[in-house]
């Protein structure tokens, strides 16, 4: 997807080099540092094969390069032979899931992303409590399958529409949740239309939108603002990184994810003087070296780096790996 600039048309010079813009943090977090950890330790631990149950995270490289060291990719735990080895995604599980793996005695390794666990956790407090759990979130999401899963119930809210048709009384008590990967700007005004329909409104003392997801959204939008392009690497399922595509084309650069090197559209950069490059929380930064790489195939670069956050977040291994 893209946005308009509004910086006009722009030529530079041909012995300019393309002045191009890391932000920083970009690319892997803690959470899907520690999951891929996991199914590594899991394999040296265990031997081969080791089943995951869906993609660990929502990137197509890391799942290669995983199942070259043996790992087993499932969509359902039907698929695990009993007994083996599973590894259960960052993004989470529905109780119905664990409970399928006891049942079927398979040995679970869990890299449920603590902040997910966290959601997960905030749901079943809001259940005790007696409210009507609500969660903002994007249907057929991994984690989002897995949040709702929680509390049977749960309400899922994808815009302020969704909101009007919930048929609860207004006096009704409800809890909302979010996704931990959306963006703030998205998430308002439906957080807005609950509180103004339920005045029961109880919402977590932090925010569910990880601290990963929007450290990267704060770095790409300062990129975004002094650049005219920004590609955005990240797989086209990866909610975190289609996040950083739209906050860098609202503040005005146009935004294109990019799988890898390879799907750098050269016509892009036409006329173009600086370009930013981020990278959704579950892409290896090898990838962004790779686009840097073609960049300067095309022409000469000028690199340099933007942070506008430090991060030394470190989750620590479940204890099966630890
Ligand atoms: Fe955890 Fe956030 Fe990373 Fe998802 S993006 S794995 S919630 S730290």
């Amino acid at each position: 997807m893209g946005g308009g600039n509004g910086a006009g048309v722009t030529v530079r010079p041909a012995e300019a080099p393309l002045q191009v813009v890391l932000a920083g943090p970009r690319s892997f977090c803690a959470g899907v540092e520690r999951a891929i950890e996991i199914v590594h330790r899991a394999l040296e631990r265990f031997g081969t094969p080791v089943y995951v149950r869906r993609q660990i995270v929502h990137n197509s490289h890391v799942v290669a390069r995983l199942e070259r060291a043996g790992a087993v990719f499932v969509e359902e735990l039907d698929e695990v032979p009993e007994g083996a080895t599973v590894v259960l995604s960052a993004h989470g599980v529905t109780p119905v899931v664990r409970a399928d793996a006891a049942g079927r005695r398979l040995h679970v390794i869990d890299a449920t992303c603590p902040l997910v666990a966290k959601v997960h956790a905030e749901a079943r407090r809001f259940s005790r409590q007696g409210r009507h759990v609500l969660l903002i979130g994007h249907r057929g999401h991994d984690e989002v399958e897995g949040t709702l899963g929680e509390v049977p119930g749960t309400h899922l809210l994808e815009s302020e529409a969704d909101v009007q048709a919930l048929s609860l009384d207004a006096g009704a008590e409800v809890g909302l949740l979010t996704q931990t990967t959306l963006a703030p700007d998205e998430v308002a005004p439906i957080a807005e239309a609950v509180r103004a329909r339920f005045a029961g409104t109880a919402v977590p003392a932090a925010s569910d939108i990880c601290f990963a997801t929007q450290n990267r959204q704060e770095a790409v939008r300062a990129v975004a603002a002094e650049c005219e392009v920004v590609l955005v690497v990240g797989s086209a399922n990866s909610s975190n990184s289609n996040r950083l595509v739209e906050v860098a084309a609202r503040a005005g650069a146009r935004a294109h994810l990019v799988e890898d090197a390879a799907a750098v559209d050269p016509r892009w950069l036409d006329g173009v003087r600086r370009v930013g490059l981020s990278a959704g929380a579950s892409t290896p930064e090898t990838l962004v070296s790779g686009v840097v790489d073609r960049l300067r195939s095309l022409g000469p670069v000028e690199v340099t780096t933007r942070d506008v956050v430090d991060e030394d977040v470190f989750f620590q291994l479940p204890p099966e790996v630890r």
